[in-house]
């Protein structure tokens, strides 16, 4: 039986309908941007793996220091014990995120790094004997699939199956152009009506709604008005993080500092499953008491793996790098210069760069559904073409990885622009 064969009969998988789905395409090595499937086919990976890998698949550097840290300590519990990997990764991200961040929480994921953040923020409140139990987040946001995760995100199509079941959210406008003056009075309202003991973000970013961008001016404005109201500020960096936007966390564009930061995806240059919540000292301080109760009873087996903070501190070493750094440069003026050429393309609505994310908005007469024909059509036809970008909708967005080529990155805008035709 072939993978795919084998596939069909024993696998899952995320995101799919497997009555309607074509069969997955086997991949059997990577390299740098380059994806080879079992029958020897190359394809361009656009999207940086659900963009977890900044630096190319099978990173030599990273997988060196894997290695090394395999052969000493693979992994120790976390409660009671602890490791120079994970001391050496906090101390590290201590130095780059910002500076009021002091105290690092590690799960395995983006939702749990979520699902912490959430629990820290509700049970702050409660510790405090303070009764605070709703959380505000954006339409259309997404911030996983575990539950409170799934709570905070608003793209129905994810959670509708759950309708009923999940801690009490409210949702407010994100503050896109023209749509400031609504969000900021959306927040207060949320604010007037609910206790509100949280608000958690997608910084500057929407990646799952299609990388739908907004100012971080407005985002300091609703970060403002949370503090002024002890509101528990949550900076979701799962996708934004590590350099996506430019600069090493979206939180970098803001003048306000957000109260925690979630943090996976190219954390560990897409090498192995790792997530961290980071927190300022005054939520610590808020769980820190003779009272066993107060503590945060939460917790995941593989805590702080040491394999995983090892690849994390290599990551962190090539994202500082000179040349990751010039990658980084590269890859923007490179989205610019396409951004406008293509703008005015009859097809094409609008397009947004920030940082190493292009993203493109195709024009159509009915509203097409995110799963509707025209992204079904246009994903076959990148695949089909040996480039893999997965629309969202009608929007095709490209997040390479930072060490994609030139030449490359050029077949990348040129069959995006073929697939216009298409349309
Ligand atoms: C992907 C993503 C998550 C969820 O991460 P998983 O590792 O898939 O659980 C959460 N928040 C944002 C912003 C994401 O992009």
């Amino acid at each position: 039986m072939s993978i795919t064969e084998k596939d069909r009969q024993y696998l899952w998988h995320p995101y799919t309908q497997h009555k309607t789905a074509a069969p997955p395409i086997a991949i059997s090595k990577g390299d740098g941007a380059l994806l080879w499937d079992e029958n020897g086919k190359e394809y361009i990976d656009a999207i940086a793996s659900w963009w977890v890998n900044p630096f190319g698949h099978s990173n030599r550097f990273i997988a060196d220091a894997i290695y090394k840290q395999l052969t000493t300590l693979e992994h120790v519990l976390f409660g009671g014990f602890t490791h120079e990997p994970a001391v050496l990764l906090a101390e590290k991200l201590m130095q780059i995120l910002p500076s009021n961040q002091q105290k690092v929480f590690f799960s395995d994921n983006g939702s749990t790094a979520v699902e912490v953040a959430i629990k820290v923020a509700l049970q702050y409140f409660y510790n405090k004997g303070e009764k605070r139990t709703t959380v505000v987040a954006f339409e259309n946001a997404f911030h996983g699939d575990t539950f409170a995760a799934m709570a905070a995100s608003g793209i129905s199509f994810y959670t509708q199956a759950f309708a009923g079941m999940f801690i009490d959210v409210v949702r407010i406008p994100v503050p896109v152009k023209g749509a400031e003056e609504e969000s900021f009075a959306a927040l207060r309202e949320c604010i007037r009506n609910y206790q509100v003991a949280g608000f958690i973000f997608e910084p500057l970013v929407q990646g799952a709604a299609g990388m739908v961008m907004y100012e971080p001016g407005h985002l300091d404005k609703l970060i403002e008005i949370c503090k002024e109201n002890q509101i528990i500020t949550i900076a979701d960096e799962v996708m934004t993080g590590f350099g996506k936007t430019g600069k090493t966390f979206a939180c970098d564009y803001l003048s306000q500092q957000p109260d925690a930061i979630c943090l996976s995806k190219a954390l560990t240059g897409g090498t192995i499953p790792m997530a961290i919540t980071t927190f300022t000292q005054k939520l610590f301080d808020g769980f820190y008491s003779d009272d066993i109760n107060k503590a945060l009873f939460h917790g995941h087996t593989f805590t702080a793996n040491p394999t995983g903070c090892a690849a994390a501190l290599a990551s962190l070493e090539l994202l500082q790098s000179t040349v990751m750094q010039e990658h980084l440069t590269r890859v923007n003026t490179k989205h610019l210069a396409f951004q406008k050429h293509i703008e005015k393309h009859p097809k094409v609505s609008t397009t947004r760069v920030l940082g190493v994310i292009f993203a493109l908005e195709i024009k159509i007469d009915s509203a097409e559904s995110y799963y509707g024909n025209l992204r079904n059509k246009l994903y076959h036809f990148f695949v089909e073409n040996g480039i893999i970008l997965r629309p969202v909708g009608n929007i095709v967005y490209i997040l390479p990885p930072y060490i994609i080529s030139d030449a490359q990155l050029e077949k990348v805008y040129q069959i995006v622009e073929q697939a216009l035709e298409i349309a």
